[in-house]
């Protein structure tokens, strides 16, 4: 079935997002679970000839500190206060071939508690290992948020990671492979999750994703009163008896389009 906007979500819910910087502060990873099967990295390595398995600092490492070296200002941050980090999203921030350059990227971090920094991460196991010296109860300008495309990852990551001292904590499903049950962690631990979010998988060999599961989730999230994120379509959408293909350019707005951004106010405050 051809994208068809009219028949797919033709209404338009406009939630613009500030726009973010990439810092990706070391590139390349390793596949761990059935989400990394079609991952975007090694795709795009794939048409570069790189090999994505071999993690390597890049030379963004420092971009976050960098500062004008002339002009009138000299001295001054190139990203200014209020700037929001997309981090590390060419690798796994805890990936354990980047244990000798993390410290230095925390430092970093630390000294920017100016701006935001949203990482996302696969490996909620290696965090509290990986954690800085200081981290105490959590740097409240440092968002982690855990991925788990299907049910079995979700209950072997968030068990984990929702006990973690991580003051904002979100959870991702993306690529979204099945419906999946969130409601034990979303019971005990509502108050600590900023939002879920669900997305589709992209890339020509992209596995369908069924818009019921991302309603179930929607559902689950409005039950709880946890903000939800609708992020992309993905490639191919299941919606009622049909799939729909969707253009790379247009994943984001349909998703929007669905109209299944929810604040976190609970059923009770509505
Ligand atoms: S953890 Fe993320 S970056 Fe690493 S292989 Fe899997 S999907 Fe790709």
């Amino acid at each position: 079935m051809p994208y068809v906007q009219e028949e797919l979500f033709p209404e338009e819910t406009v939630i613009r997002p500030p726009h973010p910087v990439s810092w990706n502060c070391w590139h390349g990873c390793t596949r761990i679970s059935p989400g990394c099967a079609h991952c975007y990295v090694f795709r795009r390595d794939a048409e570069f000839g790189r090999d994505t398995s071999v993690v390597r600092k890049t030379q963004a490492f420092r971009l976050p500190v960098q500062k004008f070296r002339t002009g009138p200002e000299k001295g001054v941050y190139k990203y200014p206060p209020g700037t929001l980090f997309y981090t590390c999203f060419t690798s796994d921030f805890f990936h354990p071939d980047a244990d000798g350059w993390r410290p230095e990227a925390w430092r970093m971090i630390r000294e920017r508690s100016d701006c935001s920094f949203f990482m996302v991460t696969k490996r909620p196991e290696r965090i509290a290992g990986a954690l800085p010296a200081d981290w105490g109860a959590g740097y409240g300008h440092v968002e982690i948020s855990c991925t788990c495309e299907n049910q079995r990852m979700t209950d072997k990551r968030l068990p984990v990671f929702l006990k973690l001292p991580i003051p904002r904590k979100s959870v991702i499903h993306e690529p979204m492979l099945e419906r999946i049950n969130l409601r034990p962690y979303l019971r005990e631990y509502a108050d600590q999750i900023c939002s879920v979010s669900c997305g589709g998988e992209s890339g020509p060999d992209a596995r369908i994703c069924d818009f019921a599961w991302v309603l179930d989730t929607h559902m689950q999230c409005v039950e709880f009163g946890v903000p939800f994120h609708f992020h992309q379509t993905g490639a191919r959408l299941r919606k009622g008896d049909r799939v729909y293909e969707i253009p790379r350019e247009l994943q984001h707005e349909q998703a929007r389009k669905a109209g299944l951004e929810f604040t976190g106010k609970s059923l009770g405050d509505l």
